[in-house]
């Protein structure tokens, strides 16, 4: 399948790229997905054709606005002593991994303020270790600190805003931003991802909507295998979008995940590049709707390194009218139109009570 990624018309003005080569000191064994070469991907196809923001690091106090202590510590002192650490079977620590995720919780921070203030229509955190699976007290699924999560509690620290949506797009169930705010309803989750009776981390059924004043606020759309463009388009149009524009986020993160991408490795969902751009500008337009601003994506998985940075630009262009990148649609789609009608139905029956969808 060929991709069109010659170089296109650069990216608009309106954008920014925060990221850096210090995302690639993070490294776990030398076969894993979530590898340095991503960011190096995203780096050298874009680094020329996009406004580019040094991350910062973020201090301690800002982890601990999600992280319980000890857990923090953990991780600097697996990192400081060089040998490294095992989080869980598919999460480590390298030397590197500190200094990683401390510019990976900055750099969240950071396209959440540029958003916040409106200097930038859209900006986007390419960082790395990936932050959704982890959780306050423990990492998980390759994720160390919860950048989303952070950035969204120093915008409800700072003033900035009372009300944040963080919208995950990524194929999995962001289990750790889930529980970070389960119980609270100054942060909206909705998170878009594969049927956990069949994938990782088997969490983000329909039924877990939140819990004491946040009940109503965690929003898990879970979606058939085989998932792709059309698909995304619908459960944005006509859930997401609406919820967004009664809850009136002041600012609205995405935790950018783009393997639902078709060639994706680890995911068999069947979007494309173009896919990626339409979901982004469905949300922009969403997100501009309830609050006026743009749109902070935060990059959690994609594991296809040809299209990540292809994903990572057009998210940048969500506010253009056309994608930056476009490819040949995958022959084969496997989910069946009616299954996931099933999926919606089942979704909007639940969310209803809750949303005037
Ligand atoms: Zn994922």
């Amino acid at each position: 399948m060929r991709v069109d990624d010659s170089d296109p018309r650069g990216i608009p003005a309106g954008s920014a790229l925060i990221s850096g080569r210090i995302f690639l000191e993070h490294k776990p064994p030398s076969d894993h997905p979530e590898s340095p070469a991503r960011i190096k991907a995203i780096l050298e196809k874009l680094g020329g054709i996009v406004k580019l923001v040094e991350p910062r690091q973020a201090d301690a106090q800002e982890l601990l606005l999600v992280h319980d202590e000890e857990y923090v510590s953990l991780i600097q002192s697996y990192s400081e002593t060089g040998l490294g650490g095992m989080i869980d079977p598919d999460t480590f620590v390298s030397s590197g991994t500190w200094i990683s995720a401390l510019h990976a919780a900055g750099a969240s921070m950071q396209a959440a303020m540029l958003v916040a203030s409106r200097a930038y229509n859209t900006a986007f955190a390419a960082i790395r270790p990936p932050g959704h699976h982890a959780h306050p007290g423990r990492g998980a699924g390759f994720c160390i600190f919860n950048n989303a999560a952070i950035a969204a509690a120093k915008l409800l620290a700072g003033g900035v805003a009372s009300r944040v949506a963080i919208v995950d797009i990524d194929a999995h169930y962001g289990d750790g931003t889930a529980h970070i705010f389960y119980e609270d309803p100054r942060v909206l989750y909705i998170s878009l991802h594969g049927d956990p009776h069949l994938y990782y981390p088997w969490r983000g059924h329909l039924e877990e909507l939140g819990r004491k004043e946040g009940l109503g606020y965690n929003i898990p759309i879970p979606l058939p295998p085989g998932v792709g463009d059309d698909g995304y388009v619908r459960v944005i149009e006509e859930l997401v979008a609406p919820i967004l524009e009664d809850y009136k986020p002041d600012v609205t993160i995405v935790s950018a995940g783009f393997d639902t991408h078709h060639r994706d490795p680890l995911m068999d969902f069947e979007l494309t590049v173009q896919g990626h751009w339409m979901t982004a500008h469905l949300l922009y337009k969403a997100a501009h709707r309830a609050s006026g601003k743009g749109l902070a994506g935060i990059l959690e998985g994609g594991y296809d390194l040809r299209s990540l940075p292809l994903s990572v630009a057009n998210f940048l262009a969500a506010y253009e009218e056309t994608p930056l990148y476009t490819e040949p649609k995958p022959r084969g789609i496997r989910a069946k139109s009616g299954r996931l009608e099933e999926y919606l139905r089942r979704a909007r029956r639940m969310l209803s009570k809750y949303w005037s969808l």
